[in-house]
Order: structure tokens, then C-alpha cells, then sequence
């Protein structure tokens, strides 16, 4: 399938030997996935069934979901009977809507609810208000973005203002809570989402921080792709007799073709070059272990001509988030990524994932890979081994 740029010869596929000793490269190709077994429960909902708003309904027609997805389908009914959840869900599932669809509909019906969503990082958290922005079009509702990498200033002055939603990542909601701009007690619903990727990334102490702030009169929502002990104690102190729901495995691997390419003794970047010129590989999301690494092979696509950019912690929020849109709008055809700088990332239509350095853990691999073949489409994640 994939020929090499001087001499057409295919470059060695399935050789499970390898030197990484954290992770098995048998894990890194399809027949190695396991896939848990899962009951493919049928959908038992349309959106129409929901009792919620008809303004809602329209805003959901409009983006162009015509049935719910199955996190949607079992968690919003628990959420408008004001259940606290956990979601057990990776990206892709479609668990943004699960939880901001009710939301939204409960601040429509209640002008005074409001909700509080915390997110492991910026670009998720500017996604979630961006989805927000249209699920809630005509609906008068307004929400404060609260990210680092911004102006305090701007954030607490909107906080100010009437508002029924926050959404921010844990960093900042802490330091404008600390200042008195934030009144943590006054959000009567809060969403904790992707919470294992916040105790990966060292936020920990600020969740605790955020909990112990909080309303004790209050619905709450937590979602996470795994619950590592870490995970299980912001649970027990975030949640009471919550219903869990539960829809990770599927979408794991199951729409998802993985591959390795042998690399040894190679030059990685001109494989990497074979690779980007071929019709097949439109949308590509690179993985790499060092923002240096990142940088320098981002120029080096550049001289070779290709459209590329690099998401990584030496560039500011801004850079990132030019970065992530051109991509989404396809101006560029490839996005170099750390594993931080793409916690979350909501990219449609990635044709490929390479992970151009191995990632650290299995965890982070799944989340990598998560970034292509979503909301059901195909996609093809090939991991560089030596
Ligand atoms: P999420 O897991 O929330 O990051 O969503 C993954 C992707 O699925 C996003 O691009 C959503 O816009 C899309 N999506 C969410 N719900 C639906 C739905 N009911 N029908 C079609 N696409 C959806």
C-alpha cells in the first residue's frame, strides 16, 4: 500500500520486534486490539422525544444531527431528571452534546441556573463554547470563556455581566475564584470533563481546590475516557449516588484501521514525506514527543512545501488556535502536535493519524488515535517503530 519515495518499495509493515519497553508495538496494530465485549443496546430515543425546548430541537436539526448518539441517548433523560452522572467516555462518542444539550435546556427554562464546565485544556474548552454557541443560537444565552494564555481582565469583566454558563480550565477558574471574580458557590451545575487528562496534566490540587468551593446544592457531572484511583477519589468528593453510564469501548479502535511502519536505520521525515504526498492522506494529525522535535520537523515540512503547522507548549494561545482552525478549515494539510497540546482536540475529517514518535503509555496512544475515524467515519492511525 504505501510505496517508498525512491525505489517503490513497501516499507516494512508488522514486524512486532521493537526497543520501546513500555509499550508492546503489537498493541499498536489492529489484530492486537482488544475489543471489550459491549452490548450494542439499540437507540431508544429520537431528539424529537426529549422534553426539552423546540428552539433547542431546531439548533440540534441545524448542525445536523439526525439521531443521538448512544452516550446521548441514556445520559440526557438522566440529566433532565437532574441526576448526577458519570460518564465513562472517550472523545468521539459525542458526549459534548450529552451534557450541554440538558444544560442548556435547563438554563432556558430557569434563567437563574448556571452552570460551571471544566476542561483540561484551552482548546477543549474553547470547543465546548464554541458547540455551546450553536447548540443555544436564539436562545439568549451567554457564556464566559475562563482559560489562561488570555487577559484576566476581559474574563472578569464579562463575569460581571448575566451569564448562565463558565466554561474554563482549572488553572484560571482557581486564580479568578482566589480574586473574588469568580463566585464558585453561585454555579449550580458543574461539569467535570476529560478528568483523567486533568490529573495527567497536573491539576489535581486545582479540581480539589474547585470542589471544595462549590454549592453543596448542586447537580454534577463527570466524565472520563478511564478512572484511575486519582480519578475514583474526585469522584466520591464530586458526586452523589450518580448514575454511571458507560460507552468507551466502542469507539475505541472498532472504526479505526492501525498500522506500524518500520522505520530503523530510515530517515523518518522522508517517510513521513512519502507518506504526505499521497491523494489518500488529506486531514494529518503528527505525533510528537518534544515541542523541539515538533518544531523542527514543522519547518522541515515547510521547506519541503507542505502546508503544516504545530500545536506545542512554546506557542501562545493565539498561534494554537490559528493553528487548530486552519486545519479545521483544511487551509493546511498536516497539524504537528505534542501530546499535551492536543488534549481534546474536536478535529472532524482526519484521514490520518501518525504518531511520528511513539507515545509514552497506551493511554496516550488510544488518545492519539481517538483524533481520527470519529462520529463513525473511517480513519487510519500508523505508528514509526524501530
Ligand atoms: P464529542 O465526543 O462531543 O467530542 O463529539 C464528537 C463529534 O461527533 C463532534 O464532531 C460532534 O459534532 C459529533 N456529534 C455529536 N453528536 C452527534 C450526533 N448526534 N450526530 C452526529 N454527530 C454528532
Amino acid at each position: 500500500m504505501y510505496r517508498g519515495r525512491n525505489n517503490g518499495q513497501r516499507p516494512r509493515f508488522g514486524s512486532l520486534r521493537g526497543r520501546f519497553k513500555s509499550i508492546d508495538v503489537s498493541r499498536f496494530v489492529n489484530k492486537a486490539v482488544v475489543q471489550t465485549p459491549i452490548q450494542e443496546e439499540p437507540i431508544k430515543h429520537a431528539f424529537a422525544d426529549f422534553l426539552i425546548s423546540d428552539q433547542l430541537k431546531t439548533n440540534i436539526a441545524d448542525k445536523g444531527y439526525l439521531k443521538p448518539t448512544p452516550i446521548q441517548d441514556r445520559i440526557i433523560p438522566l440529566i433532565l431528571e437532574r441526576r448526577d452522572i458519570v460518564g465513562i467516555a472517550n472523545t468521539g462518542t459525542g458526549k459534548t452534546g450529552a451534557f450541554l444539550i440538558p444544560l442548556i435546556n435547563k438554563a432556558f427554562f430557569n434563567r437563574s441556573e448556571r452552570t460551571l464546565i471544566v476542561t483540561p485544556t484551552r482548546e477543549l474548552a474553547v470547543q465546548i463554547e464554541e458547540e455551546l454557541r450553536e447548540f443555544a443560537k436564539g436562545m439568549a444565552m451567554y457564556c464566559v470563556l475562563c482559560i489562561g494564555g488570555m487577559d484576566t481582565f476581559g474574563q472578569s469583566s464579562r463575569l460581571q455581566k448575566p451569564h448562565n454558563f463558565v466554561v474554563g480550565t482549572p488553572g484560571r477558574i482557581k486564580d479568578l475564584e482566589k480574586q473574588g471574580k469568580l463566585r464558585l458557590h453561585l454555579y449550580n451545575n458543574i461539569v467535570l470533563d476529560e478528568v483523567d487528562r486533568m490529573l495527567d496534566i497536573g491539576f489535581m490540587q486545582d479540581v480539589k481546590f474547585i470542589i471544595s468551593r462549590l454549592s453543596e446544592n448542586r447537580q454534577s457531572l463527570f466524565f472520563s475516557a478511564t478512572i484511575p484511583p486519582q480519578a475514583a477519589e474526585v469522584m466520591k468528593a464530586f458526586l452523589k449516588n450518580p448514575a454511571v453510564v458507560s460507552v468507551k469501548s466502542q469507539e475505541t479502535a472498532s472504526g479505526i484501521e492501525q498500522e506500524i511502519i518500520k522505520v530503523a536505520g530510515r530517515n523518518k521525515i522522508d517517510i513521513l514525506h512519502d507518506l504526505l504526498v499521497k491523494d489518500e492522506f488529506g486531514k494529518v494529525l503528527v505525533f510528537g514527543r518534544t515541542k523541539w522535535g515538533m518544531e523542527k520537523l514543522y519547518k522541515e515540512l515547510l521547506r519541503r512545501g507542505f502546508k503544516a503547522a504545530a500545536i506545542h507548549g512554546n506557542k501562545n494561545q493565539n498561534q494554537r488556535l490559528r493553528a487548530i482552525k486552519q486545519f479545521q478549515s483544511n487551509e493546511i494539510q498536516v497539524l504537528l502536535a505534542t501530546d499535551i497540546a492536543s488534549r481534546g482536540l474536536d478535529i472532524e475529517d482526519v484521514t490520518h493519524v501518525i504518531n511520528y514518535d511513539q507515545p509514552a503509555s497506551y493511554d496516550d496512544y488510544i488518545h492519539r488515535i481517538g483524533r481520527t475515524g470519529r462520529a463513525g467515519k473511517k480513519g487510519i492511525a500508523l505508528t514509526f517503530v524501530d
